[in-house]
């Protein structure tokens, strides 16, 4: 099991889906985490369910993509819970199409949340992490960052996390501090609802047809990554850095 250590945890997209079950799991493993969103009320319910367990929490609403909504965001955290020494950038958005039909506002929509938000964030949360000479980020990239039809915005964005992943890896090792992406396949959630919606099909139909693709048998649950992240953002786990952790219920090639 995780050797328990608290410490402060910011979570981003976490008001549902893989953030919540993050947040939420983050919390059990007995840190203090801040549950960011882009709409600070759409948090309650994240922070309700780790404040009822006995847990510590706070909403803090940010665009991830806004460096002075941002900055505020960060030392809004350290004021209220303490620094941050674990960020689990997950905040994401789709705009699919394939790319003679996509408008130039959704790949740039779609690079501002995912790549220019990682950015962001983790530039301002390291500059907690190397004072306290400790830290754990992990970065969310996705299987369709090896090529996905219609996500030719999405896929150039998770295939952008996985090299500024890397390269976090390499330039705040010393530090104490390490960097990896967990790269989910077909997870239950908002997202793969809103993809069964452009293809027509209802969310259990989509659920069942994905299922049949995948070794094991079922799709992913958002606690799936909530427990591999659990790992990458434990003390143990200080050995691990700069890698990509596919999780989706069979090997990626
Ligand atoms: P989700 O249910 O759609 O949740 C994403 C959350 O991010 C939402 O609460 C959303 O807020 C928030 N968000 C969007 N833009 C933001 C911004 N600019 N600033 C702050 N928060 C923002 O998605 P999910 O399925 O849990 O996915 C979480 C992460 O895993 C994403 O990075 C996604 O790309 C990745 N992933 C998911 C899957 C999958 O199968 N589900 C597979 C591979 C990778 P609003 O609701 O207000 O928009």
């Amino acid at each position: 099991m995780n050797t328990i250590s608290q410490r402060t945890a910011i979570v981003t997209g976490a008001a549902r889906g893989i953030g919540a079950a993050t947040a939420i799991r983050l919390a059990k493993d007995g840190h203090a985490v801040a549950v960011l969103d882009l709409d600070e009320a759409s948090c309650a319910q994240t922070v309700s369910a780790i404040t009822a367990a006995g847990g510590r929490a706070i909403a803090v609403g940010v665009d991830v993509s806004s460096p002075e909504q941002v900055d505020a965001a960060v030392e809004r955290v350290a004021v209220e819970l303490g620094a941050p020494t674990i960020l689990v950038n997950n905040a994401g958005i789709i705009r699919d199409n394939l790319i003679f039909k996509m408008p130039v506002e959704d790949w740039d929509a779609v690079m501002n949340v995912h790549l220019r938000g990682a950015f962001l964030m983790t530039k301002a949360v390291q500059a907690h992490m190397t004072a306290e000479m400790h830290g754990r980020i992990v970065n969310l990239s996705s299987t369709s960052a090896q090529g996905n039809r219609g996500q030719v915005n999405y896929a150039a964005a998770k295939a952008g996390v996985q090299g500024f992943t890397k390269t976090l890896a390499i330039e705040l090792g010393r530090f104490g501090i390490t960097a990896n992406a967990v790269a989910p396949g077909f997870i239950a959630t908002d997202m793969t609802r809103q993809t069964a919606a452009r293809m027509n099909m209802s969310f259990e139909d989509f659920l069942v047809s994905a299922a049949t693709h995948i070794p094991v048998g079922r799709v992913g649950q958002p606690e799936d990554i909530a427990a591999t992240i659990s790992f990458l953002t434990s003390e143990e786990a200080g050995y691990v850095s700069g890698q990509v952790i596919y999780v989706a219920g069979g090997p990626k090639d």
